[in-house]
C-alpha cells in the first residue's frame, strides 16, 4: 500500500506496538517520541494520517491537534487520537480540537485498524477533492457519507413574534 502514518507517542512500548501493528498491515510508519517535533516532522514526512497520543510530556496531544488543524498545510491530514484515562467529555474535547478519529487505551487491535482504515479513506477523499474555498454559498456536497462530527446542533426554539389580534 505504502500509505504513510506518523505515530506520535512518548511511551516506547506503545510506540513499538502501534508501529509494528501498522507495518504488519503494510503501512509505512514514522515514529515521533517527542511531541515538540511533531509538526516539523509532519511537514517533512507528509503522512497520510497521524496517530496521536494525548498524554505526553512537554506538550499534550490535544495542543498538537489544535496546532496541526490551525496549520494550512497540515490541517487536511486526518488525526486519530489515542488516549488512556478517558474521562467523561474527553472524546468530545478531542474531537472539538479537530481530531477525526478516537481510540481509547488499552487499544483493541481490531478497532485500531478499523479506525486507521477509515481515516486513510478520508485522507484519500480529501486528496481527490480539495476543500472548496470558504464561502457561505458553497453547496453542501450531495451524497456524502454521514459523518459523526459531534451532535452540537443546539438550535434554540424559535418563538414567532406575538401577532396581535385586530
Ligand atoms: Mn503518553
Amino acid at each position: 500500500m505504502g500509505q504513510k502514518i506518523q505515530v506520535v507517542e512518548d511511551n516506547e512500548l506503545n510506540l513499538k506496538l502501534f508501529c509494528d501493528l501498522l507495518r504488519a498491515h503494510g503501512y509505512e510508519t514514522e515514529a515521533v517520541r517527542d511531541g515538540r517535533e511533531a509538526l516539523e516532522r509532519a511537514r517533512a514526512f507528509l503522512p497520510d494520517m497521524v496517530v496521536m497520543d494525548i498524554q505526553m510530556p512537554h506538550i499534550s496531544g490535544l495542543e498538537l491537534i489544535e496546532q496541526m488543524k490551525a496549520d494550512e498545510g497540515l490541517a487536511p491530514i486526518p488525526i486519530m487520537a489515542v488516549t488512556a484515562y478517558a474521562a467523561k467529555g474527553d472524546e468530545e474535547r478531542i474531537r472539538d480540537a479537530g481530531a477525526e478519529g478516537y481510540v481509547s487505551k488499552p487499544i483493541s487491535v481490531l478497532k485500531f485498524v478499523e479506525e486507521v482504515r477509515a481515516l486513510l479513506a478520508l485522507a484519500e477523499t480529501r486528496a481527490a477533492k480539495p476543500p472548496a474555498p470558504e464561502t457561505e454559498e458553497a453547496a453542501a456536497p450531495a451524497g456524502e457519507a454521514a459523518s459523526e462530527e459531534g451532535e452540537a446542533e443546539a438550535s434554540p426554539p424559535s418563538h414567532p413574534d406575538e401577532s396581535q389580534d385586530p
